[in-house]
Formats: structure tokens, C-alpha cells, sequence
């Protein structure tokens, strides 16, 4: 492949390390790495891991075996990272256990690993950075742009320790970015053409809490002046933040999608206090009423976790209960997966797998059923969307997302970065079919959409 060095990067998990995905392709991009379509072509190959769930480390160590026979077939002077939660969590572990990894770099260095590429190079066993002493927000700004969209880190690491989660101890407690550096880094992104920005955090809504900055409300209001930017999303809520008076602030933000991800866990107040969430069924249901009241067009997902240590069939049915009571537009569940730290791993009456596999395909079934009436519900209406890129199993069809964050399948000859006005007409499966009725009503930037083309982005764990 000539002198140009090649970079590859697999990302696991959540959005956070997707946008972490983003950081670490352009620092190498600034060290003269250019990126790698195929990993054969690789001279450096990322893993960027999650580790919230077990089976998302199973995919990672099923992927580390084929890289040591990857080294031996291919490219014998491949440098292998292993980077993100699983290397902060068990990266000196790993490092004995598969030799193939050159590299260990913790969820505080994304953006040093190509330094730590060059010193490792020539050098006795791994190189191993898994310190979290300076948390260093991503120095860039326009570049992160993924076509016509955007993430935004505003607020790092977690200071909830939910007693099922990993996450505080891997990414370190909560740190927001200085609201005048997030204003700089959006003003930048929509003059690179980005017209939706998406707010990230773990908990988007203690944002400015830890520096004594503006509080999160106030950063939307800010951000929805911004001139160019269309779509501004946040990613993700926690209840015990969330309230009335924000509910209200949003619904006058014309850019402020409405959409809430509210992750209520449990339907059950015991497992909740078990799950130390902090909030109770009537502190949720009072947001969801707010929500009703003041943006009544607002979709409302949700994560949910069946099989928590001690939960009874009794707890259970109220989790049913509730999503018969919110009717969520859409939920993200899973079975409770014991991991390293976290407080319910040492609590008894542990959920056997049967019963929990079986509570999740009964709410899973509960929970398609609505998603399904309420995306009925949208046909025969006129909606605005935002084009994201093609199909990849029809090239004719355009992947479009509603301001409420439902996807709608169309077929027209726009191109990635436009909004468009469709009409429902049908859906399939989880997602909705539109036709177009007005063409090009604005434009965003023009490109292929893709927003995976820094990295080959393995999905949700
Ligand atoms: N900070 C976000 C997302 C955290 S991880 C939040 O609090 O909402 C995303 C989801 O993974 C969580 O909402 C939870 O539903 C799930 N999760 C986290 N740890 C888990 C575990 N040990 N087992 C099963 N699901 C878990
Ligand atoms: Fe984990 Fe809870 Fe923090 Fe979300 S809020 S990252 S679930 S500890």
C-alpha cells in the first residue's frame, strides 16, 4: 500500500463510542494515517470496545482470536489496539491473555493512541495506558462532522453508579464541556454544513452541574439561536434530572427535536431503590405527563432491564404495566448482565436465565405490538424529514428520520442532507414508508450520508 500508514477501527457499543470512533480516526488522520476500507489493508487495527454487557465483551474476544490469526495471515507487522471500556476495565488481563495486542488504551486516551502506536512499535510487550488522570474533551471541531449530522460530547464520565452499571468506574465521574466551547464547536460544525446535532452524554441533563456552568435547559435555549442549525437532538436523559419547568423550556425551542429517551428501567418501585435510579413511578409519570401536556406530538423511548437480581414475577408485571400505561413509542431492553464492579452483583436471589429470557421475549412481543399501533397511527400524515443516505439493500430507497426520531424508508431522488416532506403510507416492520410530496423544501451539505465512513461501526452490544 506504498508509505501511507492505514488505520482500521471496529466500534462497539454505545453512541458515545461511536463519537470516541470519531476522535481516534482523526488523530490518526493527523498523523498522516489514511483510512483503511478493507482491514485487510490495515497497518493498525482498533478495537473500540464496550463493556456494559457481557455479550458485548463475547464479540470482542471472539474478534481478538481472529486477529492473532490475522497477524499470521495477512500483515505480521500489524499493530492490534484494544481500546475503550473493555481495555480500561481488563486491559492488562487481556493483553496476557492474547499476545496479539500491541496496544491498551482506556476510555481516557482515545486520542493518543496514535503516539502510543509509534512508541510501541520495536518495544518489548504491550504498551498499556489505562491512567485516568486528564480527561481531555476532542479537540476537534467541524472535521467531526459525519455528513450533514453531528455528535456533541457536552458532558463525559458518570456520577450516578446505578447498581447494575459499569460505566462510572470506567469513564470516570461526570465532566461537562464549557458551554462558550460546545457554542464554538456547533457555530464550526454548520459551517462545515451540519444542520443536526445530537447532545451526548450518559446523562445529558446534570450537563453543567460539576463546573458551575449553565444548566442543560439553558444550553438548549442557547444552541436553538445558533443560526444554520435545524435539528438539535440529546442523548441521554436521566429521570431524576428531568422535570416539568424543562419539559415546558423545550416545548418553545423550535430546533429542539421532540423526542425524549427517558430510560425507566423498571416498572417497579422496589427494584428501582435496588437499582439505586433515584427516582420513583410517580416522579417518572409525572415527566410523562409533562410531556403530554406541553409537546403532545413528542415521541418517549425507553431502556428497560428484566431479570435484576431479586425481581418477582410481581415486579415484572408492573414493568408490563407501565409500558401498557406510557405506551412507549419504542424501548431498548435487555437482560440484567452481571459485570465487574457493580453493587447487584453481590446481591442474592439472582433471576435464573430461563425466567429472564422469558420475561424479555413476553416485553419484547408487549412492546412491538404497540410500537407497531402507534406507527399506524402516522399513516396518512404529512411529516418534514431529515434524508440520511441510501439503503443499502435497495439503492432507490432514502433513509430519512422524522423529528421525533422514527426512520421512514423513501423513495426519491434526494440526496443525503435534505429535508423533505413525505407522507406515511405504510410500514414495514419497525419502520415507516413515505413518499415524497414536496421536493427539496431545504438543503443541508451534500455528501454519500454514510455516517459510518471514519469506521466500520459494529452496532448496539
Ligand atoms: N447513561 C445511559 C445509558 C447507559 S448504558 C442511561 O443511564 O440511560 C445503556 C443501557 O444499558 C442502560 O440504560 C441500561 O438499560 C442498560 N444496562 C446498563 N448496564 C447493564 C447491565 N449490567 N445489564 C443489562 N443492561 C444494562
Ligand atoms: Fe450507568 Fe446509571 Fe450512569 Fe446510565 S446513569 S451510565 S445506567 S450508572
Amino acid at each position: 500500500m506504498g508509505d501511507i500508514k492505514r488505520y482500521y477501527i471496529e466500534t462497539y457499543g454505545c453512541e458515545m463510542n461511536k463519537s470516541d470512533s470519531i476522535d481516534i480516526a482523526l488523530s490518526f488522520e493527523t498523523h498522516g494515517y489514511k483510512r483503511a476500507e478493507k482491514v485487510n489493508d490495515a497497518d493498525v487495527v482498533i478495537l473500540n470496545t464496550c463493556a456494559v454487557r457481557q455479550n458485548a465483551e463475547e464479540r470482542v474476544l471472539g474478534r481478538l482470536g481472529y486477529y492473532r490469526s490475522f497477524k499470521e495471515r495477512h500483515n505480521r507487522n500489524a499493530v492490534i489496539v484494544l481500546a475503550g471500556c473493555m481495555a480500561q476495565e481488563r486491559g492488562r488481563e487481556l493483553s496476557g491473555l492474547f499476545p496479539e495486542i500491541d496496544v491498551v488504551s482506556g476510555t481516557y486516551h482515545s486520542m493518543e493512541i496514535p503516539g502510543y502506536v509509534e512508541e510501541c512499535c520495536g518495544g518489548e510487550g504491550p504498551l498499556i495506558a489505562v491512567d485516568r488522570n486528564v480527561y481531555r474533551f476532542s479537540p476537534y471541531t467541524g472535521e467531526r462532522a459525519q455528513g450533514c449530522r453531528a455528535w456533541v460530547n457536552i458532558i463525559k464520565g458518570c456520577s450516578n453508579y446505578c447498581s447494575y452499571c459499569v460505566v462510572p468506574y470506567l469513564r470516570g465521574p461526570e465532566k461537562s464541556k464549557k458551554s462558550e466551547g460546545i457554542i464554538t464547536e456547533i457555530k464550526d460544525l454548520v459551517a462545515d454544513g451540519v444542520v443536526e446535532v445530537t447532545l451526548l452524554g450518559q446523562n445529558v441533563n446534570a450537563y453543567g452541574k460539576d463546573i458551575n456552568d449553565i444548566t442543560f435547559i439553558e444550553l438548549l435555549e442557547k444552541i436553538n439561536e445558533i443560526d444554520g442549525i435545524r435539528w438539535i437532538r440529546f442523548l441521554t436523559s436521566h429521570p431524576k434530572d428531568f422535570n416539568e419547568e424543562i419539559v415546558r423550556r423545550i416545548s418553545s425551542l423550535e430546533k429542539v427535536c421532540k423526542h425524549f429517551h427517558l430510560p425507566v428501567q423498571s416498572g417497579s418501585n422496589r427494584i428501582l431503590n435496588l437499582m439505586n435510579r433515584k427516582y420513583t413511578l410517580d416522579l417518572y409519570r409525572s415527566i410523562v405527563e409533562a410531556i403530554h401536556k406541553y409537546t403532545p406530538r413528542a415521541s418517549i423511548t425507553t431502556d428497560i432491564i428484566v431479570g435484576f437480581p431479586t425481581e418477582n414475577e410481581d415486579d415484572y408485571n408492573q414493568t408490563l404495566d407501565m409500558i401498557r400505561e406510557v405506551r412507549f413509542d419504542d424501548a431498548f431492553t435487555y437482560i440484567y448482565s452481571e459485570r465487574p464492579f457493580e453493587q447487584a452483583r453481590t446481591m442474592q436471589a439472582k433471576v435464573d436465565k430461563d425466567t429472564s429470557k422469558r420475561r424479555l421475549q413476553e416485553l419484547i412481543t408487549l412492546q412491538r405490538g404497540i410500537s407497531c399501533e402507534k406507527n399506524r397511527d402516522e399513516i396518512g400524515k404529512r411529516k418534514s424529514v431529515l434524508t440520511q443516505g441510501r439503503s443499502k439493500k435497495e439503492a432507490s430507497e432514502l433513509l430519512c428520520r422524522t423529528e421525533t426520531g422514527k426512520m421512514v424508508v423513501v423513495n426519491t431522488k434526494a440526496r443525503a442532507g435534505e429535508f423533505i416532506d413525505v407522507m406515511i403510507t405504510g410500514i414495514s416492520g419497525n419502520t415507516l414508508r413515505g413518499a415524497e410530496i414536496l421536493y427539496r423544501t431545504e438543503t443541508g451539505k451534500f455528501d454519500n450520508g454514510d455516517p459510518g465512513r471514519l469506521f466500520s461501526n459494529k452496532g448496539m452490544a
